[in-house]
């Protein structure tokens, strides 16, 4: 579904991303690991154009999206992203979080945006409190939310950084359940993560990046019980 090839993004001087290769299939979930600053969140930021890639194409359904005659709105559509700091609109309930995308940018009626959105606020367990405010939430329930809210958009590829990286160790479990019910059931995901229970339980792949490069990708098995590189093996001691 998605095809990174040679992609490059550098901030002045420095270039962060060098020469990134991955493919995506349908319904692939697959995890990024790597040090910090080793290029992970720019990596998601180049492949929904929150930054713009200095180089390489970006393959999406075959067709490269950073060529001139594209039309990037549309493809960006198809992604949804969910942040560490949820990024939530303060002012609105959570009923009307998940409503607002739907209605501005698919242009769906209030009605359908309405229905749509609680269809996604059950499946992360949060059906409960369409009118709650984001403060009135706990740190998991506002990442759900913030998961419902990208579900909305039925995205065709859910891009995640560090989704449980700003939770109380006590709300990690139930963002990671969702999570790990969305791989389930089949939806196309890429997850930078620091858990490393989930890479390897349920993402179908790992990579491992380092210093802007991957260092190292495959099986989540072979990833962890018996890497290749010297330098995965270097931070799965130090993260393990
Ligand atoms: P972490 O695990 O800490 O989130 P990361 O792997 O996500 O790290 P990035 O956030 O992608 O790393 O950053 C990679 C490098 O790019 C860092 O050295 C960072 O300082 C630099 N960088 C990221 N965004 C920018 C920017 N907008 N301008 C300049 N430098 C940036
Ligand atoms: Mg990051």
């Amino acid at each position: 579904i998605l095809e990174i090839r040679g992609l490059k993004k550098s901030f002045g001087e420095r270039e962060i991303l060098k020469d990134i290769n991955v493919s995506v299939k349908e319904g692939e979930v697959i995890s990024i690991i790597g040090s910090s600053g080793s290029g992970k969140s720019t990596f998601l930021r180049c492949i929904n154009l929150l930054e713009t890639p200095s180089g390489g194409e970006i393959l999406y359904r075959g067709k490269n999206i950073l060529g001139d005659d594209q039309d990037v709105n549309a493809y960006r559509t198809k992604l949804g992203m969910v942040f560490q700091q949820f990024n939530l609109f303060e002012n609105h309930n959570v009923l009307s979080n998940c409503m607002v995308g739907q209605m501005k940018v698919l242009k769906r009626s209030k009605e359908e945006a309405e229905a749509v959105a609680l269809k996604y606020l059950k499946v992360v367990g949060m059906d409960q409190y369409v009118n709650a405010k984001p403060k009135q939430l706990s740190g998991g329930q506002k990442q759900r939310v913030a998961i419902a809210r990208a579900l909305s958009m039925e995205p065709d590829v859910l891009l995640f950084d560090e989704p449980t990286s700003a939770l109380d160790p006590e709300m990690v479990g139930e963002v990671l359940k969702v999570m790990k019910e969305l791989a389930e059931a089949g939806l196309t995901m890429m997850v930078v993560t620091h858990e490393m229970a989930f890479a390897r339980d349920v993402s179908d792949r790992v990579i491992f990046m380092d210093e802007g490069v991957i260092a190292e990708e495959g099986d989540p098995k072979v990833i962890f019980n018996n890497p290749k590189e010297d330098r995965t093996r270097a931070f799965l001691q130090r993260t393990l």
